[in-house]
């Protein structure tokens, strides 16, 4: 756990997921066992809820994962917990590629599409929306003018180079 966290990056990535409170919890969780939410709180100080919170959202990331017990008396049921830090690596590469996918759809469509500004309200058009619309803004009637990505290519092109190398299929 410790190496993990002084991996800057990775703590970047668990900070944006889980806060403050949620890095203070994984420094302060058991190296070993299984633990309730409960006795976590107790043995780390920090709330419940914030505790609660936490785990959650490590596990829909698969880096927590718990048992349930069912206490044959009373019905009720606990949930044990353990992490699963030895995942963080695949985690944040399988982010990355659902984020990589996003930017070059979006580099696509950027690339294979003509657009269209209205200077006066700054809504963008395609070339079909703009022909359909006769190069006039519909919203304020301004004459649509040609609009320029190629700045924002540049810089989508840029991330996703950035992000493959990360990734090392640059
Ligand atoms: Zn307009």
């Amino acid at each position: 756990m410790d190496e993990v966290l002084e991996n800057p990056s990775i703590k970047a990535y668990l900070f944006r997921l889980i806060g403050e409170e949620g890095i203070n919890l994984l420094e302060k969780f058991p190296k070993d066992g299984e633990w309730s939410d409960e006795q976590l709180a107790a043995q780390t100080g920090i709330n419940l809820n914030s505790v609660r919170h936490s785990l959650y959202t490590l596990y829909e990331k698969r880096l927590a994962e718990y048992r349930r017990i069912k206490n044959s008396e009373t019905g009720w049921l606990t949930y044990l917990w353990h992490l699963r830090m030895d995942l963080i690596y695949d985690v944040i590469r399988d982010d990355l590629e659902a984020i990589l996918e996003k930017l070059e759809a979006r580099e696509r469509y950027e690339e294979e599409n003509d657009f269209y500004i209205c200077k006066a309200c700054g809504m963008l058009y395609t070339f079909n929306q703009a022909i359909d619309f006769e190069f006039i803004c519909p919203s304020c009637d301004q004459q649509l003018e040609h609009f320029d990505n190629e700045i924002l290519l540049r810089a989508l092109k840029k991330r996703i180079e950035s992000i493959k190398e990360t990734l090392g299929h640059a």
